[in-house]
Parts: C-alpha cells; sequence; structure tokens
C-alpha cells in the first residue's frame, strides 16, 4: 500500500504541471480524479481495513501527508491559473487612450420645434403656463363637452381615429380637450398654451398629413373680450412677423366658440398686393380663435354669467412653413437631412 500511495503523489504532482493542467477545468477534473469521493487516494483509504493493527496508523499518517501534498499543489496551480486568467483579461481589454475619438455628429432642433419654442417664449412672457395632455382622448373631451354633440360632422367615422366600436376613446383631432381638462382642474383665472399631436383620416399631400401638431391656447377670466383676444393675438403675430404686421379677423363658426373668427396675417412676400404664396388674395390664414362658448364654460362648472373667456387653436407646421418659407408640409416629417440642415 505504501507503494500505492507514493505511487499516487508522484502521478499527481506530475499532472498538476502547467502543460497537462492549461485549464481551470482541466484542474477540476484532475481534483476529482485523485481527491474525489471515487477518487484514487479514497480507494486507498477504503482498504485501509484490511490492514493490520501496527500497519495501520503508519499508512493512515502517510495518506494524509499525501492528501496535504496534494491539496497543497492543487491550490498553488489553481492560483497560478488565476493569475494568468486575469492578466490575459487585462491585456485584452486594454484602452489605447491614444486612438483619435469618433467623430459625433451633432444634430439642431427641428424648425417645428424652433417655431414652437418662439410662440411658448411669446406666451410664457405673457403669462400664459404650457400644458401637455393625452393623445388618446374620449370622446367626451374631444367633442361632448366642447360642445360637438352627438351628429356633429367632426366625430364621424370617416375623419377620427377611434379604438372602440361605440366611439368613445380616440386619437385626439384636436388640442382643444386640453381646455376643457385645465377648467376642470385649474384655479381661476386661467392662462394657458397647450401644444401637442392630433390625429385625423387626411390623405398625405402637400398641405395635408393624418397627424400634425396644435398650439391651442386659452384665457378664462372676470370681463374677458374680443378685444382682448384681437390684443393679445396682434401682439403674438408682431413678435412673430414684425412690427406693423396687419391681421385681419373673419367671421367664422365652432361649436366650442360664439363669436367664432378666423384671423389672417398679411401676406409676408407681397405685403398685401396679391402673389402665388396667399394665392392672389394678399392675407395667409392664420388660426381660428373665439370666446368660449357659455355652455363649454358651464358644463366645466364655470359660471358664465361671471366669467368669460377666449381661445384660439393654430396649427403648428403651417407656422413654421410661413416662418421659414417652406413649401410642402411632408419636408417637415421627412427627416431628410439635407433639408433639415438649412435651418
Ligand atoms: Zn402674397
Amino acid at each position: 500500500m505504501k507503494e500505492k500511495l507514493e505511487q499516487i503523489r508522484r502521478e499527481a504532482l506530475e499532472a498538476f504541471d502547467p502543460a497537462s493542467a492549461a485549464t481551470v477545468q482541466d484542474l477540476e477534473a484532475l481534483r476529482v480524479k485523485y481527491l474525489g469521493k471515487k477518487g484514487e487516494l479514497t480507494n486507498v483509504l477504503k482498504m485501509m481495513g484490511k490492514l493490520s493493527a501496527e500497519e495501520r496508523p503508519v499508512i493512515g499518517q502517510m495518506a494524509n501527508e499525501v492528501r496535504e501534498a496534494l491539496t497543497a499543489a492543487l491550490e498553488e496551480r489553481r492560483k497560478a491559473l488565476a493569475a494568468a486568467a486575469l492578466d490575459h483579461r487585462l491585456a485584452a481589454e486594454a484602452v489605447d487612450v491614444t486612438i483619435p475619438g469618433k467623430q459625433h455628429h451633432l444634430g439642431h432642433r427641428h424648425p417645428m420645434y424652433i417655431a414652437l419654442d418662439e410662440l411658448k417664449d411669446i406666451f410664457v412672457g405673457m403669462g400664459f403656463t404650457v400644458l401637455d395632455g393625452p393623445e388618446v382622448e374620449l370622446a367626451e373631451y374631444n367633442f361632448d363637452k366642447l360642445n360637438a354633440g352627438e351628429g356633429h360632422p367632426s366625430r364621424d367615422w370617416s375623419d377620427t381615429f377611434y379604438f372602440d366600436t361605440d366611439s368613445r376613446v380616440m386619437l385626439r383631432s384636436q388640442t382643444s380637450p386640453m381646455q376643457v381638462r385645465a377648467m376642470e382642474t385649474m384655479e381661476l383665472p386661467i392662462r394657458i398654451i397647450a401644444p401637442g399631436r392630433v390625429y385625423r383620416k387626411d390623405e398625405v399631400d402637400a398641405t395635408h398629413s393624418p397627424m400634425f401638431h396644435q398650439v391651442e391656447g386659452m384665457v378664462i377670466d372676470k370681463g374677458v373680450t374680443m378685444a382682448d383676444l384681437k390684443g393679445t393675438l396682434n401682439t403674438v403675430v408682431e413678435q412673430l412677423y414684425g412690427k406693423g404686421t396687419k391681421t385681419r379677423f373673419r367671421p367664422h363658426h365652432f361649436p366650442f366658440t360664439e363669436p367664432s373668427c378666423e384671423m389672417d396675417v398679411q401676406c409676408h412676400k407681397c405685403g398685401g398686393v396679391g402673389c402665388a404664396t396667399c394665392k392672389g388674395e394678399g392675407w395667409i390664414e392664420m388660426l381660428g380663435a373665439g370666446m368660449i362658448h357659455p355652455k363649454v364654460l358651464k358644463m366645466a362648472g364655470i359660471d358664465p354669467e361671471v366669467y368669460s373667456g377666449w381661445a384660439f387653436g393654430i396649427g403648428l407646421e403651417r407656422t413654421a412653413m410661413r416662418r421659414f418659407k417652406i413649401a410642402d408640409l411632408r419636408l417637415i416629417f421627412e427627416n431628410d437631412e439635407r433639408f433639415l440642415e438649412q435651418f
């Protein structure tokens, strides 16, 4: 048995050298082979019972020595392998700080958002708060509470994107639901603008898109009149297009305002004489507005005998198109860098 133990010690120590135990897996296989539960050393120890009483302690001590020697050698080899692996990883992950960096291509603001920021600046300067609202909206807010009841043509399936068969949940077709949400949640007096995406079933062409942007504006206070509406919007137009820019207000109809109007701006290109840009009119339609309908105020819990208000809605794409003299709406959404880089 002594010879057998000596043989195991010799063979195992040889096996643990770098050539045969090149990886952690090799080393583990060797550990199982020599020191495992069914390993060679254990097999020898199982035969101890057959030894005489004198031999047993001698062989037992020797077996322990062999086990300790093998365990120590194994541990040493394991540490060497771990150190080598770390060295290898450090070498592989080394960063050469002298290599020139990658050039990043920096973009800039989209022309439509430049126009929006200008509008926001003007209104915030006049004490308005900017609100954000849901694009998935209830028909109750998009229509009912804005005085566009059942049967109103804008509720038609051919105009509006509904999510359900009974036409209660929809993609908002205007930013006006934010008027109602503001009236229901904010303290009076209210001065807000609400920019955002809106959706209508329009075919894409040079002036239409099924998704576009509006900016809604609303003021509610005691004693607010049409004169405040005109004064505020004229100030906005002068800040956008320069002092002295003329506007005109034409009567119109919207369900949620009474009286309602559309505001035109004198053509910036021809100064009102008539040209291709204004289709010979001398004026360009800019926005819809009006005094908030007393019914709309009442539905939102505001007493129309005490409070009055005005509201407007402006198309953001058209504002940007006028501001930057862009002829085709599609250019705004196509993300063609050759176009966008110009602004
Ligand atoms: Zn013109």
